[in-house]
């Protein structure tokens, strides 16, 4: 029996679109310096400036507010810390469900730290968020606008709007939604965002800060004066090109409303259907149209993304950036979900090459491994789907 095998791990990387890939080897093959005057130099500042234009467009920002780095984690620390030292930040408000790049940056900086609160869906507590913000503190509020694990999305634009009211900044990291969700700085009414070109499907190694107009950066490197002086050293000019065409044909798709909800839905429905005992974690909150994080309680999540990576299926558990280790989840953690479940999270997430073909293998494959990893009642469901264990196999515990 041949079964479609694909990768569903579209949160932690989406590969390339080809026509991204394409253009960046043109422009790496052309070369050229945006710094030197020459003609090559002409062109290629010319090709980072309208990669910015685009990149501007997706989020609806100014271009001139949008700084080159070398991803989301230097755009997380880059803002936070470069608002921290021209702001004289006293103090960091953070969720405890923030990427590791936040998280791991606020123990290395000298100011306080709070952390508030999410409830079991994710989201950040309203009243306590409130609360923190009454302080004479000077304070910088970090919130993700949608999270990597599970999806959920904060209302990050009624957030802006009471740090805002209390003399706040406040930075949000847009890595997941942007591209996915329609995102708007403006609207938001942040002070600063985050951005990465290759969960987009643009390349990796390049994203964004975008900053309020105006707002004074201290930058992390110095020297060439690059980006306005917020950000020295000399461009990815090639990766900033394969950024711009990623933003570019993502505004394409989110204006057209272009997007892997309707899959996502079928396939999630799908899985409960097959499998009664699994949980949609999130499942109460707004979520990213291309996420799902599904729980099989008891049953071991390396277990069960070990069987779908033999039956040819790319998932993966806990954070992105920890995929490969399979380390307890914090955003699990911060929800209280149990450890039973938290054990068990499984992360399903789709983008531009997914298809019907792949959902309906997928569908098969981890039903297969439900039933062989599972205590439950086995469940058939399409030809490919076998409730029979793999002879050595052990069948895990719930
Ligand atoms: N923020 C979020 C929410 C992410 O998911 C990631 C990557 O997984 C990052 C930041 C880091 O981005 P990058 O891989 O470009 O450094």
């Amino acid at each position: 029996m041949t079964r479609s095998s694909a990768y569903f791990d579209y949160n932690a990387t989406a590969p390339a679109l080809p026509e991204v890939a394409e253009a960046v080897a043109r422009v790496m093959i052309e070369g050229g310096n945006p710094s030197s005057v020459h003609g090559s130099g002409r062109r290629a500042h010319a090709r980072v400036e309208e990669a910015r234009r685009k990149v501007a467009a997706l989020i609806g920002a100014a271009a001139r507010d949008v700084i080159f780095t070398g991803g989301g984690t230097e755009s997380n620390a880059l803002g936070l810390k470069g608002l921290i030292a021209t702001q004289k930040i006293e103090r960091l408000i953070v969720s405890p469900t923030e990427h590791p790049s936040v998280l791991d940056l606020v123990k290395a900086v000298d100011v306080d730290v709070a952390f508030v609160p999410v409830d079991s869906d994710g989201l950040v507590e309203r009243d306590a968020f409130c609360t923190l913000l009454e302080s004479d503190q000077k304070t910088l509020v970090s919130i993700m606008l949608a999270n990597n694990e599970t999806g959920v999305i904060q209302p990050i634009r009624d957030f802006a709007k009471i740090a805002k009211g209390a003399g706040a900044f406040i930075h949000t990291d847009a890595v997941q939604a942007a591209g996915k969700i329609p995102v708007n700085f403006e609207d938001l009414g942040v002070d600063l965002l985050t951005l990465s070109a290759h969960k987009l499907a643009g390349p990796q190694g390049v994203g964004a800060l975008v900053l309020k107009s105006g707002l004074a950066l201290a930058p992390l490197t110095h020297g060439g004066g690059q980006e306005l002086g917020r950000r020295s050293g000399t461009e990815n000019v090639a990766g900033i090109v394969g950024f711009g065409m990623a933003a570019d044909i993502a505004l394409g798709k989110i204006r057209k409303n272009i997007s892997s909800k309707d899959l996502r839905d079928g396939l999630e429905a799908a899985l409960l259907a097959a499998a009664p005992e699994a949980v949609i974690i999130g499942a109460g909150a707004p979520r990213l149209p291309n996420t799902i994080l599904i729980g099989l309680p008891g049953v071991p999540a390396d277990a069960q993304i070990i069987q779908m990576d033999l039956a040819g299926f790319a998932v993966s558990s806990g954070s992105a950036c920890s995929s490969g280790k399979v380390s307890r989840s914090h955003v699990l953690d911060a929800m209280n979900v149990g450890d039973a479940l938290a054990g068990s999270a499984m992360r399903i997430s789709l983008g531009w090459g997914t298809d019907e073909e792949q959902i309906s293998g997928f569908l098969d494959a981890w039903i297969n491994m439900r039933n062989r990893l599972s205590q439950h009642p086995a469940t058939k469901h399409a030809p490919g789907a076998s409730n029979a264990p793999v002879e050595g196999e052990a069948r895990v515990a719930s």
